[in-house]
């Protein structure tokens, strides 16, 4: 670790997104002087963007806590690590003995799954709190892909991949990857890959209710009405298997259920989706032509289906069109990946598990729980309702739940209500304010650090570790370490001084993530477990490899990588079929749903130097024109009487904003769109740049009860908000209702 004046270069990873960029990291005098896209990484070859030097500004960050803080009558004081592990271990263990484990929610953030330690003991601390009510941010994001997955593949990672870099033919709904770098789908320096597409004579087709900026470089780009991308591809089925033969090719000797699909394709003609979507029925069935006609296409979509109240059946549906057009597990199509530590077909107490469906319902609402969770937007009634299993503590990892969940002001109402509160966060957030105990990690420079989550979903086969650059500050606890610990005295206090528990502490401390991840790289498919007379790869051969190892392109696996017992795909899975009929209530053939007088859908945005909630406090990546805006078609401006850069006021069921207006054209007639992840103006932060660039938060406007019915994913997308002048209706203040 670099400590002398001598200018020392690290290599490593960049953790502020999914795709993995290796950097080189210039350290002078113990501080870093440069951040440097790493030109021998195997997989990002130099690419990075503006956001990677923020891992320097978030390990310098001054607002960045260092020691653990607690909340009393009179402001935040600093208390040592003991004493604040021992009272906070107690106070959860008293609650659960008076009310029971399910009085202790627990709440995990998406900083997560960028986090070794977190990602190999968050799972140890979740399970000594033996409580059902569980939450993440799965369920505010991915969680249609993992639920498709386990029904369709038998695993909820097991989520096919799109080959980028050797596909002819690119449908992209609801994504952006130009802005998330790829998302699902790890490819850094997706603008290449994408070009690459076009140079080799294949096309890239964008369906999204905006232009975004993936649109623009796209060939083309067809504006779609938000919630309707199920009946779309519904449409491009009925074209691929109604009106022509299914080309399922080697994939039909082990697929079930092309049958039921078909008939439930059959009336789903493009014109009877046609005035719902609004996409033109010729534009359907161009689509769906160009798409079988190339050889090798892939179907991709991403936040802006998954969030919609179909977006279940969104993700299926897409998988369901790359099985039938013979594009599932084929170069060029998409693929499975074979990681070097493998999440899927690993040793089971490394991995995650297969999932699970409905083992549990929540209290209030009666939502099944997935993969022992339950939805996110169910967790401030489960606070707020009295009566026997309310949520009165609650312990959040890492997670701005205020700011990302739907009805956030609503949620911070409840957290006011707990009885006690635990964050364990490096800020003091719109979230870990009301938390009674912040206990804060390393940062990310401070820690090692392997990507388990994305290398399962990259669109290559690479593996990288790397040390931690700088040894963690006096006052500083890894995040493993917090986990353990805490685990460890939530044991002791539930079960005395057990034999059992105390030998699984001292072995996982032992061990630690390192350890750890050096058995399931050994036990992995490139490990030495599989290759008994040769070397297979080890933790030891990483370490000697900074830029990472390449371990070759995604490669057919099927039907051997499939999950379920029978190793058969299941393609009509019974509650995605069942739930086509909600879909035909919702769009009847013989009426158009639209939105009431007045409203329009909302729907969310992201940009490249924005990541969620977390990088506003970052200076340059904050600065320039503010990005907060409320963007506006021109048609509804007129009508609207909204006037650029004046205030909006954006009302929905639940609250309202005002916020500049943009007026473009960028976006569809009747939609509206404000960026997520902002609303920094809330009193008792200490984020003082993001304070400084607060915009507002638009989930202060969309709605805990607007859910996807599969998969229990909050429908984010297209939230129904009347839109007026704020000089009009005199109102200026950015406050949610009450
Ligand atoms: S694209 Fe993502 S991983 Fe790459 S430098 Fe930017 S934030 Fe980091």
């Amino acid at each position: 670790m670099p400590s002398s004046s001598e200018p020392q270069v690290h290599f490593r990873a960049c953790t502020l997104c999914e795709a993995m960029c290796g950097i080189r990291i210039e350290v002078r005098d113990g501080r870093v002087h440069s951040i440097r896209g790493d030109e021998e990484d195997p997989f990002s070859r130099g690419h990075i963007c503006p956001k990677a030097l923020a891992l320097r500004d978030l390990h310098e960050d001054p607002d960045r806590l260092r020691q653990p803080m607690r909340r009393t009558a009179s402001g935040w004081e600093p208390v040592g690590w003991d004493e604040a592990l021992d009272d906070v271990a107690h106070r959860l263990y008293a609650l659960q003995r008076e009310h029971g484990n399910n009085a202790v929610g627990v709440y995990l953030g998406n900083p997560n799954v960028h986090n070794l330690g977190a990602m190999m003991f968050a799972p140890e601390l979740v399970r000594s709190l033996h409580t059902h009510n569980r939450f993440s941010a799965t369920s505010v994001d991915q969680l249609p892909h993992q639920l498709a997955a386990y029904l369709m593949f038998g695993h909820q990672l097991l989520v096919p991949i799109p080959d980028i870099d050797h596909t002819r033919y690119m449908l992209i709904l609801g994504a952006n990857p130009l802005a998330s770098n790829g998302s699902m789908m790890t490819a850094p320096d997706v603008r290449a890959r994408l070009r690459a597409i076009q140079q080799r004579g294949g096309r890239v087709v964008v369906v999204d209710p905006r232009r975004t900026e993936t649109a623009r470089i796209a060939d083309q780009h067809v504006f779609i009405r938000p919630g309707t991308d199920a009946l779309a591809l519904l449409a491009l089925l009925h074209v691929a298997l109604v009106e022509n033969p299914p080309r399922l090719g080697r994939l039909a000797a082990f697929v079930d259920g092309l049958d039921v699909v078909r008939e439930q394709v059959r009336d789903f003609t493009p014109e009877h989706v046609a005035p719902h979507t609004g996409v033109d029925a010729n534009t359907l069935r161009a689509l769906a032509r160009d798409f079988l006609a190339a050889d090798g296409a892939v179907c991709y979509g991403r936040m802006g289906l998954s969030t919609q109240p179909f977006g279940a059946l969104c993700q299926w549906l897409i998988t369901v069109l790359n099985v039938v057009t013979g594009n599932l597990d084929r170069e060029g199509g998409a693929l499975f990946t074979r990681p070097a530590f493998d999440l899927v077909g690993g040793p089971r107490a490394l991995g995650l598990g297969r999932g699970s469906l409905g083992r549990w319902k929540s209290r209030v609402r009666g939502l099944p729980e997935f993969a022992g969770e339950l939805p996110v937007a169910v967790l401030s009634e489960e606070i707020l309702t009295e009566g026997p299993g309310r949520i009165r503590a609650l312990v959040t990892v890492a997670g701005n739940p205020a700011l990302s969940t739907p009805n956030g002001a609503q949620l911070e109402r409840a957290l006011e209500r707990l009885d006690f509160m635990v964050s364990i966060d490096p800020y003091l957030n719109e979230t870990t304010r009301h938390a009674h105990y912040i206990l804060p990690p390393v940062s990310p420079l401070e820690r090692g650090h392997y990507d388990l989550a994305f290398h399962m979903l990259a669109v290559r086969n690479t593996a990288r570790y790397a040390p931690p650059l700088f040894p963690p500050g006096p006052d500083s606890l890894e995040d493993w370490r917090i986990h353990l610990e805490l685990k460890h005295r939530l044991d002791m206090l539930r079960h005395g001084t057990r034999l059992k528990d105390t030998l699984a502490y001292h072995a996982l401390k032992r061990l630690g993530p390192e350890r750890l991840l050096d058995v399931g790289l050994r036990m992995g498919p490139y490990g030495a477990r599989f290759r008994p007379f040769r070397q297979g790869l080890t933790l030891a051969q990483l370490r000697e490899k900074p830029h990472g190892v390449d371990l070759g392109p995604l490669k057919p696996s099927l039907p051997q990588r499939l999950q379920h017992k029978d190793h058969r795909i299941r393609l009509a899975p019974e509650p995605l079929v069942a739930d086509l009929r909600r879909l035909r209530e919702t769009f009847p053939k013989a009426r158009v749903s639209s939105p009431r007088d007045g409203e329009l859908l909302l729907i969310g945005r992201r940009h490249l130097r924005d990541n969620n909630s977390w990088l506003h406090n970052t200076p340059g990546l904050v600065k320039g024109k503010p990005r907060c805006t409320l963007m506006v078609h021109p048609e509804d401006a007129a009508r609207l009487g909204l006037v650029e850069g004046k205030e909006a006021l954006v009302t929905s069921r639940v609250g309202h904003v005002t916020v500049p207006v943009e007026v473009t054209d960028d976006v569809m007639p009747g939609v509206v769109s404000l960026p997520h992840g902002y609303g920094h103006q809330r009193p008792g932060i200490r984020l003082t740049v993001a304070a400084q660039h607060a915009g507002v938060s638009i989930n202060d406007l969309t709605d805990d009860l607007a859910l996807d019915a599969v998969s229990g994913n909050a429908a984010f997308s297209g939230t129904p908000v009347r839109v007026t002048s704020a000089a009009v209706t005199g109102v200026g203040a950015s406050t949610p209702a009450a």
